[in-house]
């Protein structure tokens, strides 16, 4: 199992050039279809209308279904005070979650040998069964254990292994399309705030920009730390309150070559006297519309409604 969680998960000053923090995306764990996810969001939300829900997973990029789809059965399970000891486990299982997820390379039965070895090792078994995953990584470890065949630890180990979940555990990768996808647009966003109106030539350049930059560093990996340990950081996010968290993964610096090469260029355009002429403004949208007359309007805006009060009067 991960020791990650004891050693190198300090916060750490990565500052992300997306403007916000390097979240794990909602397509990591991708539901297996539509449907599915609908009923993720169903059990996460219950009674919200179909647009609120996917309001929520598109608006909070921290929001993680898997996770908290998980963390929510755990919590449920640890408000009882006869099984108390999986509150003291929860960080530790979502942890190892992330963990799977990062270091199986999307290696389906890979990530289920590592998932699995959870049962063990919370009973303090830290050898498996499967040849995959035959043996914890971690050292020695003093905490209090689960005993097999207690009622907590069954009931613990059904969520763990439920057949839903591992068949999304199976699925989790960290290296979706859809999730650069996601980050994409957040640089978009970083670098063209949507609260700001921007002229067609200052949006086109800021757009330039954001692809520019993401080309650069949108395939960052994730930062290691000591004895290559992959790193990461808690967030504590106010949506999610008291004990609510989020595990971001902490990525290595983003570099800007990108800018360097603009200012040589635009030397090179100063020193040779060269002259720029940037690309006219399309008309806007709106021209393309019809303009009629503010009379005209209001003669239809009449005309329904006598046409109205004609067909009121011969329904009553
Ligand atoms: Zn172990």
């Amino acid at each position: 199992m991960v020791m990650e969680e004891e050693s190198d998960c300090d916060s750490s000053d990565d500052s992300d050039m997306t403007g916000e923090p390097d979240s794990v995306d909602p397509e990591w764990f991708p539901p297996e279809d539509i449907e599915e996810e609908d009923d993720y969001m169903e059990e996460l939300l219950p009674g919200a209308s179909p647009q609120h829900q996917k309001y929520v997973v598109d608006e909070e990029r921290l929001l993680n279904l898997f996770t908290i789809y998980l963390q929510k059965k755990l919590a449920k399970l640890a408000g009882l005070k006869k099984f108390a000891l999986v509150a003291e486990w929860m960080r530790s299982i979502l942890y190892h979650l992330y963990w799977c997820a990062a270091t199986s390379e999307g290696d389906a039965d890979m990530l289920e040998a590592r998932w699995k070895s959870m049962c063990n090792h919370i009973a303090n078994i830290h050898v498996h069964e499967n040849p995959l995953f035959a043996k914890c990584k971690h050292g020695p470890i003093k905490r209090k254990w689960f005993e097999p065949g207690t009622e907590v630890y069954e009931k613990l180990t059904d969520i763990l292994l439920s057949k839903r979940f591992m068949k999304s555990v199976r699925k989790l990768s960290p290296d979706s399309q859809t999730s650069s996808l996601e980050g994409y647009h957040a640089t978009i966003i970083y670098f063209a705030p949507k609260m700001y109106h921007f002229g067609y030539a200052t949006m086109i350049s800021r757009l330039q920009l954001a692809a520019l930059h993401f080309n650069e560093n949108g395939g960052r990996d994730q930062a290691k730390g000591k004895h290559g340990v992959l790193q990461f950081n808690i967030a504590y996010p106010k949506y999610k309150k008291m004990d609510g968290y989020s595990l971001k993964r902490v990525l290595t610096k983003c570099t800007f070559g990108y800018v360097r090469e603009l200012q040589t260029e635009l030397y090179q355009m100063v020193r040779t006297g060269t002259t720029f002429e940037p690309e006219k403004a399309p008309p806007p949208l709106s021209s393309l519309y019809q303009h009629p007359s503010k009379q005209e309007v209001i003669e239809q805006h009449k005309e329904l409604h006598r046409y109205k009060e004609k067909m009121d009067k011969r329904l009553t």
